[in-house]
């Protein structure tokens, strides 16, 4: 369309979002479409951090704008939280709260680049991070890791991806979409290289931290040097099965978090006034419904797992955390009409009513992604199914 800004026409759309929608539609001309596209928590908000949101309903004060950087109290209990949980010391004006973490890591780019300032990304990557970089006219660079290394790009190619304009390195850990963790080590690794490049900004997208299967959750901005020069991006939607309440939140260096609360100002004025009560219920009270959804993600990726390693033709490897199998299909690519993970997962939607993403939109076209976040009894039929319409392939 002509009338439309360069910008929104060389925008590609999210694949997880229109893939979900897709779903969505053949589910409502009556197909039975088994939706494993969309990354999102299959289990309601904790009753408790809904009442937290009823309580500030009924309090009756909290129906005005609430500061744009977010209501103190939330700011100082994320503060306490970073300290207790990550060994990171944020104080509440380093704290910026945003309309879920894809609004905090919009607000980061477009305070961070100039036009032609790079972004080293982390491949596989989650599909917002190119178009939110190209949105404010950044180049990206991608390092990508192979599903034999656990998807983790290493810290030599990070080495020959710096250039003098690279401005901000990104990955998300546990990532979306292959579930792999950056280990202490590998974070010193990547450390080592980044200490001769102090003007670096690295932004750890943290999202997925409570779905943890493998322990210890490490935060790069903990490691020694590194806290000035990190913005640590969280929020609700997954550990606490908020996604609809949107609230993320990032800690950062003061200079970025003025910054990223000066766009904030002039965008959307602030994050809703009830979300931000129920959020603040959700950091101060207990884990404890966080952590029996991770016990039931864990028990769904057991299931999966071995359901996926027996289908011919698909690898795949034990993903350490978040909700997803990232499985490379490349083997089925140039049979009967199907020439990419896209093509498959077309198929798959029509011959199998399963609806899957693929990799392309991740940076990883050989590979589509599976959410489990669904129940078992639907994965146990929407992985057979799949298995099925492979079959007929070969
Ligand atoms: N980062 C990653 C890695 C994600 O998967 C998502 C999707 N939820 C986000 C950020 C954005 O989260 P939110 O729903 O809080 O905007
Ligand atoms: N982050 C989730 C996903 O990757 C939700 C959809 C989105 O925000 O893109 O599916």
């Amino acid at each position: 369309m002509d009338l439309l800004s360069k910008r929104i026409n060389d925008m590609v759309e999210s694949s997880t979002l229109a893939m979900a929608a897709k779903a969505r539609e053949m589910k409502q001309k009556g197909f039975d479409v088994i939706s494993l596209s969309l990354g999102e928590p299959d289990f309601s908000t904790p009753k408790h951090i809904q009442e937290g949101a009823k309580q500030a309903i009924d309090d009756g004060k909290y129906f005005s704008y609430a500061p744009v950087n977010g209501y103190l109290d939330l700011r100082k209990a994320i503060s306490e939280k970073f300290k207790r949980e990550n060994n990171l010391n944020y104080k509440p004006e380093q704290v910026v709260v945003s309309n879920g973490a894809k609004q905090s890591l919009a607000n980061l780019f477009l305070a961070l680049l100039n036009p032609g300032d790079e972004v080293i990304i982390y491949a596989p990557y989650w599909v917002s991070y190119p178009a939110l970089v190209e949105l404010a006219e950044g180049e990206c660079t991608f390092i990508k890791g192979d599903i034999k290394d656990d998807f983790k790009a290493n810290a030599a190619q990070l080495q020959e991806a710096i250039t003098n304009k690279t401005k901000a390195v990104i990955f998300s850990s546990p990532c979306n979409p292959t579930g792999s963790i950056f280990s202490k080590d590998d974070f010193e690794a990547m450390v080592k290289v980044l200490s001769d490049y102090p003007k670096i900004i690295v932004i750890a997208d943290e999202i997925y931290e409570l779905i943890n299967f493998v322990g210890a959750h490490v935060s790069i901005g903990s490691l020694p040097g590194m806290q000035e020069r990190t913005v640590t991006v969280n929020g609700f939607a997954k550990g606490f099965a908020m996604t609809g309440w949107r609230v993320g939140y990032i800690g950062a260096p003061l200079w970025l978090a003025t910054a990223a609360n000066k766009i904030q100002g002039q965008i959307t004025s602030a994050n809703c006034s009830i979300a931000q009560r129920a959020a603040f219920t959700a950091l101060t009270s207990t884990k404890e419904a966080s952590k029996a959804m991770v016990n039931a993600y864990y028990q769904r990726r057991q299931v999966v797992y071995g359901l996926l390693e027996k289908i011919p033709g698909v690898e795949v490897n034990m993903p350490q955390g978040a909700f997803y199998f990232f499985p490379n299909v490349s083997n089925y690519f140039g049979k009967q009409g199907i020439h990419n993970a896209t093509d498959l997962c077309v198929y798959l939607l029509d011959e199998a009513h399963v609806s899957l993403v693929s990799g392309e939109g991740f940076g990883e076209p050989d590979c589509v992604r599976l959410s489990y976040a669904a129940s078992e009894k639907n994965l146990k039929i929407a992985v057979d199914r799949i298995a099925r319409a492979l079959k007929k392939l070969i």
